[in-house]
């Protein structure tokens, strides 16, 4: 399987010989709610745009389905949103019928937490702390004579994570910030995430299936905006919504697992595990 920036198993250290030998029961002592023992579908999703994305009633479908399937559809939201955030979204969408995820994969894949405590995962964070140590320092001053960016960071959690205004951003300024030894994702047009180099929403799921020794078979993500990129270049069967951002449409020739869906949002995903062979599990959906 094809993998993106480092690599599979790079974020995620050899750990202690008791990690080694049993990696999920180990992964699992950190979360709150079980994974499904019988895992017959991973789904990854982005929120804003692709499981946020589309009317009430398909939400509340969608939810509702989410929810009967726990027992053996392992959930993972991977997002840019930081933890304070995905709380506050899934209070706010809870009326909807949405249940928290068995995993969040938050800040651009800067973050692994629970889905259900949204507690850090110290296995998955303590690499990418080392990755990003230092480096939020020698990058700020850069950052502060940049035009075209809000004047504090959204979020600093091992990264950061700016709105942006696109006309006057000069993109042409960002490698040299990336010659510190970051990342530098502009995505939707609204946003610029600085992340640690090789951390992103693709390398971070890698680890995260390494440690659960789930079957890369299983997994289907989605997504609609460029931060969702590095997870369709895993090689991982990958679902582009209706709605992606035209600089996502554009790297479709290069990703050959990934499936342009004509749906938008939480439409789109279910299109795209209906063209993944996931359909049978769609059998209870309202
Ligand atoms: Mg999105």
């Amino acid at each position: 399987m094809p993998t993106c920036g480092p690599g599979r198993g790079f974020l995620w250290g050899p750990g202690t010989e008791e990690q080694r030998r049993a990696p999920r029961a180990h992964f699992q002592q950190h979360l709150k709610a079980p994974l499904p023992a019988a895992t017959e579908l991973v789904l990854v999703t982005d929120l804003d745009g692709t499981l946020l994305e589309g009317t009430v009633p398909n939400r509340r479908r969608l939810y509702g389905w989410l929810g009967s399937q726990r027992h053996r559809i392992l959930q993972v939201f991977s997002t840019g949103r930081d933890l304070r955030s995905v709380a506050r979204l899934l209070a706010a969408e809870a009326s909807l019928g949405l249940h928290p995820p068995h995993l969040v994969i938050g800040d651009v894949g800067c973050t692994v937490a629970c889905g259900a405590s949204l507690t850090p995962s110290p296995l998955a964070l303590e690499p990418i702390e080392a990755l990003w140590r230092g480096r939020a320092a020698r990058v700020l001053p850069l950052l502060a004579g940049l035009p075209g960016l809000s004047a504090e960071p959204l979020s600093s959690d091992r990264r950061l994570a700016y709105a942006i205004d696109p006309r006057r951003l000069d993109r042409s300024r960002l490698p040299a910030i990336e010659a510190h030894g970051v990342d530098c994702l502009v995505s939707g047009d609204k946003y610029l995430d600085v992340l640690p180099a090789g951390v992103n929403k693709g390398s971070t799921l890698l680890g995260l299936l390494e440690w659960l020794e789930l079957d890369p078979a299983l997994v289907v993500t989605a997504g609609d905006s460029l931060n969702d990129l590095a997870m369709f270049e895993t090689g991982l069967q990958s679902v582009m919504v209706g709605n992606a951002e035209p600089g996502l449409v554009r790297a479709l020739p290069g990703l050959p697992r990934t499936y342009r869906a004509r749906g938008h949002g939480g439409a789109g995903i279910l299109e795209g595990l209906r063209h993944f062979g996931f359909g049978h599990l769609l059998a209870g959906l309202a």
